[in-house]
């Protein structure tokens, strides 16, 4: 397994969403399915639904390339060094060797190295393992043809570990073992029927030998691709679990912030930006302004037409609330029952009771949810009061003073009248 940080071939965290498959529709029910088909006993063809597929490429491309270039070189060089026995066991012949493995074995399986080098697809890569396993196969049975008994069955034997090579060593994918493996048991069996060296029994022997290495071969190269993709698949797995896990936990901590009935921030999310607001006013130097907000007579608002009512009330002057602010960094929760907080950070006493008019007169004209029989304004319902407290957070100052003042304030307003904004003074006495 690779370590944290470092990538393996497989490894579904190796790449992103790659080639426009985003993994994010991916569940790990789809996931769970796909594994537990290639976990079942029987046989099923080695290919995911195309957006795995396309994964499961894109976390291993590179470091398949480079173990097939760096395989691929020691394989050509495997079969040049057959020169030294070719030398001793044919020196009369050795130039005709020579030429043929190096003049015409060697270039196409330097063209697929090359290929290999610079990344190409996944079908050219997996088929630069054909070229080369074929070529080499098929030159091998051209030289050693009609030589001797013992290079005859010696030239079956090669092709034999040519294929343990291609499918277990190397590991093309699936298909294109089959498709190396077919051919060079059937270039095999032609060369055996034209054979003139090798009596019956021994042809039949070789083939046996040739046919053997081709399907276990195959059989091993399907385990190991098999147990690749599954290793991949569970890998993938915990990762969109921990990515389902993780969205999960935002809901939640999301939910846990917000007020049920309006949709804002509750109190306690409050809590906790009012003192990241508090402290950055201080480091900054900024001015910060507080405006409570109170529904007028709710009550009675209640009493008369039902909560539901009040809390349809409660839901349209949260949307108000939310319509009025305009400023980036302004911040409105839920503050208790019919009451609201705006923070306004970097804004003047001017400003913040600009933004507390608005807020005002909005939800005068707004704020009653219709319903049959209601006339808010006859009754002083749907309206609201605001206190507005300002004041340039320092060391020292309370926070809580702040909203004392603001309160006081939204006190002094209802004691007016309500429907209207009062300014704290004693906060601005602070200044
Ligand atoms: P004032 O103008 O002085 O603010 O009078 P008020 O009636 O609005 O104030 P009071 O504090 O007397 O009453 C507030 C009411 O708000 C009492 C409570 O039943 C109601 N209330 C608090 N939370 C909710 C809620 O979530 N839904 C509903 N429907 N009513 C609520
Ligand atoms: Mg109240
Ligand atoms: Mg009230």
């Amino acid at each position: 397994m690779a370590r944290p940080g470092t990538k393996s071939e497989g490894d579904p965290a190796s790449s992103g969403s790659m080639n426009g498959h985003d993994l994010s529709s991916l569940t790990s029910k789809d996931l769970d399915e796909t594994i537990a088909l290639l976990e079942g006993g029987g046989f099923c063809w080695l290919r995911h639904s195309p957006i795995l597929e396309a994964r499961f490429e894109d976390s291993l491309s590179v470091h398949r390339s480079k173990r097939f270039l760096i395989e691929g070189i020691i394989c050509v060089l495997l079969f040049n060094l057959f020169l030294i026995p070719d030398y001793f066991l044919f020196p009369q012949h050795f130039l005709h060797f020579f030429v043929v493995r190096i003049g015409f074995a060697t270039p196409p399986a330097l063209v697929a190295l090359i290929l290999l080098r610079r990344g190409v697809s996944a079908a050219v890569r997996e088929s630069c393992v054909v070229v080369i396993g074929v070529t080499f196969a098929l030159t091998i049975l051209y030289l050693y043809f009609d030589i001797s008994p013992v290079v005859s069955s010696y030239a079956v034997t090669d092709l034999s570990i040519l294929l343990l090579f291609a499918n277990v060593g190397i590991r093309a994918r699936f298909p294109y073992a089959i498709v190396v493996s077919v051919l060079c048991v059937l270039f095999g069996a032609i060369y055996l029927v034209l054979d003139p060296m090798l009596k019956q029994p021994e042809k039949v022997e070789s083939f046996a030998i040739l046919f053997a290495a081709a399907l276990l071969s195959v059989v091993g190269n399907y385990s190991i691709e098999r147990g690749d993709r599954l290793n991949f698949l569970r890998r993938l797995e915990s990762e969109v679990s921990f990515g389902e896990l993780a969205n999960a936990n935002d809901e939640l901590l999301l939910l846990a912030r917000q007020d049920k009935l309006t949709g804002l921030a509750n109190r306690g999310h409050f809590d906790e930006t009012y003192r990241t607001i508090w402290y950055e006013s201080i480091e900054n130097g900024s001015i910060l302004s507080v405006i409570m907000i109170d529904i007028d007579n709710f009550k009675a608002l209640n009493d008369r037409y039902g909560h539901l009512y009040g809390d349809s009330v409660l839901q349209r002057v949260a949307t108000l609330l939310k319509q009025a602010l305009r400023g980036e960094e302004d911040f409105v929760a839920r503050y208790g029952g019919e009451e609201f907080i705006v923070l306004l950070p970097n804004t003047s006493e001017e400003a913040g009771l600009i933004v507390a008019q608005r807020i005002r007169l909005l939800i005068e004209v707004a704020g009653s949810p219709a319903v049959p029989a209601v006339a808010s304004h006859e009754h002083g319902w749907g309206t609201v009061s605001c206190g507005l407290a300002t004041v340039h957070p320092r060391k020292g100052l309370s926070r809580n003073g702040l909203i004392a003042q603001a309160d006081v304030a939204l006190y002094q307003a209802k004691a007016d009248g309500r429907n209207r904004v009062c300014v704290a003074e004693t906060v601005k006495a602070e200044r």
